[in-house]
């Protein structure tokens, strides 16, 4: 689950790490009273969607009167903010953070995720802030430095000074540094965060280090102990299909190809958008129904994959190792039925009572195109999104 900056910089705060004063708003009027609020001769109107970019998009803007306040404000509130992370189409801006101006000498990067390889949290940083971090890791891995934080004792002193020494904090602010780098480590272990990042944290004319950006992502498999954090869910930001999906426990992913796909575990989900593509065809989704999916469960996978307008074909691959290849078949035909299918559908099925399920389907009437293995039918549902049979 994603959230806004200014959601991030609250919970940041309560571990003792130093932000900008800010104020969340959801209009132009209230924008102007925040900044009122805040008092100063400089603020930030920044844009709140769950994308980063947003400063080369347009959507962060220095203000220097509360007119320009109000100007800014009224320009980015409703805007169709388009940055690397958001796609072509953009976000709309709905939610605005006002902060007071800070005096940046240097922007840093500090970041951390989990690190499969060793099963510990990966504090990175970096001197070079404010810019796009997979850049960096891709032209001067040597300017990131890790720290693989022991999770029994924690970020200690010595490594959060260490590492703030290497990225250019003066002695006089390494007390500082050492708060927020270990205030993070903290945020994000007990929030059960999957991602805490600070782009840029910055170092202030006045030798004052501070999050200016902030981002946490957290484990969807540990929400059910965060009521405050998933109090802070935004639907506005996700997509409607994904929102669908969720209510069923169903893992479902729009991506932008026209070729639906309705497969059983995740890794057999990959493995046939993969060899989808290996064919000349793209994936309008990635869903994996579960092991153990009902009937129910299956119809309204089915039905979230057909709403998109972009579907030209299906493929449904089942390996019923669990999963029940009959169960399947009943909930494609029920689902078929509801919404009436308008796509070539091409299903293969193999494992637990493929019989049945084959006869299930043969039965429908529904014009269902068979493929005999993986292969064939990833070809046969290409064929059939471009209108070849
Ligand atoms: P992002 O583009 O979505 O990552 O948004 P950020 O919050 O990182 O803001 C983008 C950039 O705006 C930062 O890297 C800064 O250069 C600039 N910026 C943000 N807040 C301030 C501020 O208070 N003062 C100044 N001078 N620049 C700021
Ligand atoms: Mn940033």
């Amino acid at each position: 689950m994603k959230i806004h900056e200014y959601q991030a910089k609250e919970i940041l705060r309560k571990f003792g790490v130093a932000t900008p004063r800010g104020i969340a708003c959801f209009s132009v009027d209230e924008a102007v009273r925040a900044a009122e609020t805040l008092g100063g001769k400089v603020w930030v109107v920044k844009a709140q969607i769950h994308a980063g970019g947003r400063g080369k998009g347009g959507g962060v803007k220095l203000a220097k009167s509360r007119e320009e306040v109000r100007d800014w404000s009224g320009r980015i509130l409703g805007m169709q903010l388009v940055t690397h992370q958001t796609g072509p189409v953009g976000q709309k801006v709905r939610r605005l953070l006002i902060e007071e101006g800070a005096n940046i000498a240097k922007e840093l990067y500090v970041g951390m995720v989990v690190d499969r390889i060793t099963q510990r949290v990966c504090l990175m940083a970096s001197s070079e802030g404010g810019m796009d971090i997979e850049e960096v890791a891709a032209k001067t891995p040597e300017r990131i430095h890790k720290v693989f934080v022991d999770p029994a004792a924690g970020l200690k002193d010595a490594e959060a000074d260490e590492v703030a020494r290497r990225i250019g904090i003066p002695e006089g602010s390494l007390a500082q540094a050492r708060a927020i780098l270990q205030g993070l480590y903290r945020a994000f272990w007990e929030s059960d965060a999957s991602l805490a990042e600070i782009n840029p944290l910055i170092l202030t004319a006045e030798g004052r280090v501070l999050a200016l950006d902030a981002k946490m992502n957290f484990d969807d498999n540990a929400l059910f102990r965060h009521a405050d954090i998933v109090a802070m869910r935004d639907l506005d930001e996700e997509d409607p299909a994904e929102i669908e999906a969720s209510k069923f426990d169903l893992s479902y992913i729009q991506l932008d190809g026209d070729i639906g796909c309705l497969v059983n575990g995740a890794g057999l989900a990959m493995a046939t958008m993969d060899i989808i593509k290996l064919y000349g065809g793209n994936p309008a989704n990635f869903l994996d129904v579960g092991g153990g999916a009902s009937t129910e469960k299956v119809t309204e996978a089915f039905k979230i994959m057909l709403r998109n307008p972009d579907l030209k074909a299906i493929l449904i691959n089942i390996f019923g190792g669990i999963m029940k290849c009959d169960v399947i078949a009943s909930g494609v035909v029920a689902a078929a039925k509801v919404v009436g299918l308008k796509v070539p559908l091409v299903v293969r099925l193999e494992g637990t009572n493929v019989d049945l399920g084959k006869k299930i389907l043969a039965q429908s009437g529904l014009p269902i195109i068979s493929g005999s293995n993986m292969a064939d039918a990833a070809q046969r549902v290409v064929a059939a999104a471009k209108g070849v049979h």
